[in-house]
């Protein structure tokens, strides 16, 4: 009979182990360490092909200890520029979520006498009047105009020196000096998106609910989960198209497990919206080619619902537009990575992608 393994002996068999795949361990600690990262990248680049994981950082960055929401600024640039996100500046649009209030007096001293009556002596004294006349008078809002203002308030106005923090930290403490009075002030999401049409307008609220949840940090708890009322129109619980079943949700693929339902039919066949909701994406995106993402809102529980429609042939819809539960929103199609003429189809609930059949009649 064998003589049982001594602790010892285990140990340097693991050691022995280690000494000779060591190049392979390393490899397998490499991808393991990767894999929050490429969760990351992926989810980022299926809402927003032009913007990078590094892009994301900057604009993380540029709000970090200031009171700007990232998601509010990411979403303002997304919108305002129509996701052509190749012209972006956010080190300057950060400057159009702050507002500036100033006002500059001048102090004209006066000295008056009065002659007062003290123990029936008259006593006179001096006293020192103080008017204050406003010498300056404005609303600074946006980087052209917060910096003309500064470089007026004899502030350094290079890159360094340009950020919300500093400006604001400037600002106050001129704000305590007697000839100013200024007020420094961050735009709520509805000051924001004041010049943008109604379309611009619900595509911005719906990114500013969506993008917290592609932050790496995000969850998805499946035992809190509540499955929602589906007679309710604004979950998704129709059929987005009628066609074949060719493949379920969970499937294991090569690289992945599939995280959609497909369904196959003829090129052309009408994709329908499958709750009321608002289109966040419309566009291009990687193995998805042509893909519509919609948002249905969060509910009561604080739940968010959004769907995916991917390898379209064709859009009838914009990024922004008021979609209703079974509204035609494109055609079926075989873009991106697809292999025969199908649609992929996701329901998301707090950014994870679930099996859509629980969300179908
Ligand atoms: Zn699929």
């Amino acid at each position: 009979m064998a003589e049982p393994l001594t602790t010892i002996q285990a140990a340097s068999q693991i050691i022995d182990f280690i000494k000779k795949h060591w190049k392979e361990l390393i490899v397998v600690l490499f991808i393991i360490a990767l894999i929050p990262v490429i969760i990351f990248s992926i989810a980022i680049n299926v809402l927003f092909p032009q913007v990078s994981r590094e892009e994301f950082k900057i604009y993380k960055s540029l709000t970090e200890e200031t009171d700007i929401s990232w998601d509010s600024l990411v979403a303002y640039d997304v919108v305002r520029l129509d996701n052509y996100l190749k012209e972006n500046k956010p080190n300057e649009s950060v400057f159009d979520l702050l507002k500036v209030d100033f006002k500059e007096y001048e102090i004209i001293e006066t000295e008056n006498e009065i002659s007062k009556i003290v123990d029936g002596k008259i006593v006179t004294e001096t006293i020192i009047e103080k008017e204050y006349v406003v010498t300056r008078e404005l609303e600074a809002n946006g980087y052209t105009t917060i910096k003309d203002l500064l470089n007026s308030l004899d502030y350094v106005t290079s890159d360094d020196n340009m950020t919300v923090k500093k400006v604001t930290d400037f600002l106050d403490d001129l704000n305590g000096k007697e000839e100013y009075e200024i007020e420094t002030s961050i735009l709520s999401d509805d000051e924001i998106s004041e010049g943008f049409d109604e379309r611009h307008k619900e595509w911005f609220f719906a990114l500013i609910e969506i993008l917290p949840l592609i932050d790496p940090t995000a969850e998805f708890d499946p035992d809190q989960f509540i499955i929602p009322d589906l007679t309710d129109p604004d979950i998704p619980s129709i059929w987005p198209a009628s066609g074949t079943v060719t493949s379920e949700y969970g499937e294991r693929r090569l690289t992945h497990t599939h995280k959609g339902i497909d369904i196959a039919n003829n090129t052309g066949t009408p994709i329908r919206s499958t709750a009321n909701g608002t289109i966040i994406a419309v566009g291009t995106s990687g193995n998805f080619g042509r893909r519509i993402m919609i948002y249905h809102g969060t509910d009561e529980n604080g739940t968010t619902y959004v769907t995916i429609y991917a390898h379209l042939s064709n859009f009838s819809v914009k990024a922004g537009d008021k979609v209703s539960q079974g509204e035609i929103i494109g055609l079926m199609g075989n873009t991106g990575y697809s292999k025969g003429t199908h649609l992929h189809y996701e329901v998301r609930v707090n950014g994870t992608p679930v099996n859509p059949r629980m969300f179908l009649p």
